[in-house]
């Protein structure tokens, strides 16, 4: 049997049936974000990790091949003034200690537990930045949590509470966790209705 190819949008590169971007809303988070992701889990490209690049104005990737330790691009120096790096652990400062001081760049490690540590060990850079942590209160979304990869959730819903934590109420993020529902959600219709 001859498979049919896909028709697969090229924004957030779901399949058409399940293409969510109808629903995104672009938003200008005052607080710059970069996404370090690990070239070998580039299929977080088509998690939720993907809503956060497609409704933050103020958002870059960078990608990371094994082993490849990180270091700031040079020509982006503007970008790069004081960052700070997001890391949950209990050691680490609360981002709200950051609320009202002016807006650094987030730096959001986007992979496994495990692959966000090897790319914390293997960078001087890194291991340099002030490392801060951060609390949510989302129990709402723990069925969702459970039904999907956490990895790719922790990602997005962490972009949310620590965006929501530092900027109040001048954005509204709720948008990117309704998007992420809604994909979830349609996926898992998706995936019981062609393997009851
Ligand atoms: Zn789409």
């Amino acid at each position: 049997m001859i498979k049919a190819k896909r028709q697969t949008c090229q924004q957030c590169a779901k399949p058409l049936s399940t293409c969510y971007c109808h629903l995104l809303e672009k938003k200008a988070n005052a607080w710059p974000v970069c996404l370090i992701q690990h070239l070998n889990e580039s299929s977080h490209a088509k998690g939720t990790a993907r809503i956060a690049q497609l409704s933050l104005k103020n958002l870059r990737t960078i990608q990371l091949g094994d082993r490849e330790p990180f270091t700031p691009p040079e020509n982006d120096s503007d970008f790069w003034c004081n960052p700070v790096l997001i890391y949950p652990n209990s050691e680490n400062r609360d981002i709200a200690e950051l609320v009202g001081t002016s807006p650094r760049p987030l730096v959001v490690l986007d992979g496994t537990w495990r692959k966000s540590k090897a790319m914390l060990l293997s960078s001087p850079y890194l291991q340099s930045l002030p490392k801060y942590s951060f609390e949510t209160e989302r129990p709402s979304r723990y069925r969702i949590r459970k039904a999907s990869s956490p990895d790719f959730l922790s990602t997005l819903e962490s972009i949310v509470a620590i965006l929501e934590t530092l900027e109040g109420t001048g954005n509204d993020y709720a948008q990117m966790l309704e998007v992420m529902d809604w994909m979830v959600t349609t996926q898992l219709g998706f995936i019981n209705s062609t393997n009851p």
